[in-house]
């Protein structure tokens, strides 16, 4: 059987689904080629079952510490049996909701394996082991990422998994080291240590969230640490050996001296591959690198075979479900011929969900500098904040970034509550190169967190109010 339409999207994530929606939305029609449900590593096992996962930690945490405001409770319990099936009620509700939004849009979900055969055509290996073809005058690879895996620990899903399989244990472990203090390692360390966990994080760079700017990553590591997260930077694990009773011992080198720690699970947050190797793309025509990301233009998200577009994780940029959504746009745009605004990849929106959360947009200060800008630099903390005190969540601080000579905001850093919703200030300030000025002349809603920000740009104005 052979089928036609404008658009052949392969790969159902939130760049693959997102180029169905908005290809349908104006007027293109769309098929989506996926192996599972429509909603990808975002929806079925990453950031909205992690961050589900997160609040149910953030709940015991606070019931736990409700004493401070005066109300008093039992010792709380974890039930995680209905913890998991919370969780699989939101991921469940938002794959259905998604896939009712396909329909209305009248994008057709073919459920296989899809593999580019040539400009045009797509061939599907369906689950019954029927192969056909999809034609389309257009083919969007939206293949998606895999985690990483390192040597000496094989994944078994049981004792050694990835983040695919730590949202989802039968049971809450009783200790676990994390292998990885990156962006996802952080948000495992938090949610396991505030459901009661004992855990380690091994690191191998001297620190967390490599990238990221050291004051605010500071402040993250020290509310981690204040939680009982044995922290080790520096530290390069060598494997992990099982013992009579299950227990997994886990070999690293820290200080340089030889250490062992024993847990039960093994979480592995080394970072994540493109997951292009089986769809052999050099055979079709299209470029990889040697990592295996398809090569594309980020003018226009073209990748070098022509009639064929990449997005999201497949493609080298930010591994991140809303720059996926954005790519999705541009490659659609293309597509239509309406000449699309490339996405400036030097603004893009950071956010990490740990507790503290840390968000951040453009550049950090030592960046900064290296691009040669006077930097001037302003930071205002959290714990003068009303709004933080009245939550009791007083960690953290604002860093706003400028630059001296022009005023023009380069960098917004933040960590402390709710900083990820907080971020959007910072996100318009940089991408519409707002000065300290500008922002610092706007009104900021009294009590809120995002008085912080206001009193950074003031400060360096020249005059704070509160700071
Ligand atoms: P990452 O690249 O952010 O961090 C991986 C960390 O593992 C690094 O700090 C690295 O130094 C460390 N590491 C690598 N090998 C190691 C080893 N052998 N021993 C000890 N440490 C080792 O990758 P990640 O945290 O796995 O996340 C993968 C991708 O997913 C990222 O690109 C991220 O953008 C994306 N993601 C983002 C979010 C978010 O923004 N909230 C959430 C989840 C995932």
């Amino acid at each position: 059987m052979s089928e036609t339409c404008d658009v052949v999207v392969v790969g159902g994530g939130p760049g693959g689904y997102a180029a169905c929606l908005y290809g349908a939305a104006a007027g293109l029609k769309t098929m989506m080629v996926t192996v599972e449900a429509p909603g990808g590593t975002c929806l079925l096992r990453g950031c909205i079952p992690a961050k589900e996962l997160l609040q149910t930690a953030e709940v015991y945490r606070q019931v736990r510490h409700a004493g401070e405001f005066g109300i008093r409770t039992e010792e709380p319990i974890i039930d995680w049996k209905a913890a998991v099936l919370r969780q699989g009620n939101v991921v469940d509700q938002l794959v259905g909701g998604l896939s009712s939004l396909l329909k209305k849009r009248k994008v057709e979900v073919i459920q296989g394996y899809g593999r580019v055969l040539s400009s045009g055509v797509v061939e599907v290996a369906r689950p019954s082991g029927a192969v056909e073809n999809v034609e389309a005058d257009a083919v969007l690879l939206a293949a998606g990422s895999a985690p990483c895996t390192i040597p000496g620990f094989e994944i078994d899903g049981e004792r050694i998994v990835t983040s695919d399989q730590a949202l989802f244990f039968d049971e809450l472990p009783q200790r676990i080291v994390v292998i990885g203090g990156g962006v996802i390692g952080c948000e495992f360390a938090t949610t396991f240590v505030d459901l009661g966990v004992e855990v380690t994080l091994l690191e191998a760079m001297d620190t967390l969230i490599p990238g990221a700017d050291p004051d605010i990553v500071q402040v993250l590591r020290r509310e981690l640490r204040k939680r009982g997260v044995d922290i080790r930077l520096g530290a390069t694990v060598s494997g992990h050996s099982v013992d009579a009773s299950g227990a997994t011992t886990v070999a690293f080198t820290h200080e340089e001296k030889q250490q062992t720690v024993e847990v039960d699970k093994v979480i592995l947050a080394v970072g994540r591959k493109p997951a292009t190797a089986p769809m052999r793309l050099p055979e079709a025509g299209i470029t990889i690198d040697d990592r295996g990301f398809v090569e594309v233009d980020v003018q226009n998200m073209r990748t070098s075979r022509e009639g064929v577009w990449a997005v999201g994780d497949c493609v080298p940029t930010p591994a991140l479900a809303h720059i996926a959504y954005a790519e999705a746009m541009v490659a659609i745009r293309d597509i239509l011929g309406e000449d699309p605004r490339p996405i400036d990849y030097t603004g893009v929106p950071w956010c990490v969900y740990t507790h503290p959360e840390l968000a951040f947009v453009g550049l950090t200060e030592q960046q900064a500098k290296d691009a040669g800008h006077d930097v001037a630099v302003a930071k205002h903390r959290y714990a003068g904040v009303g709004r933080a005190m009245i939550i009791g969540e007083t960690a953290g601080l604002v860093k706003i970034v400028s630059d001296r000579q022009t005023g023009v905001i380069l960098g917004v850093h933040l960590c402390g509550p709710l900083a990820t919703e907080q971020l959007l200030e910072g996100y318009l300030s940089v991408n519409w190169e707002a000065t300290v000025g500008d922002l610092g002349s706007l009104i900021h809603p009294h009590p809120t967190f995002g008085e912080a920000i206001g009193e950074a740009a003031m400060t360096l104005m020249g005059r704070g109010l509160h700071g």
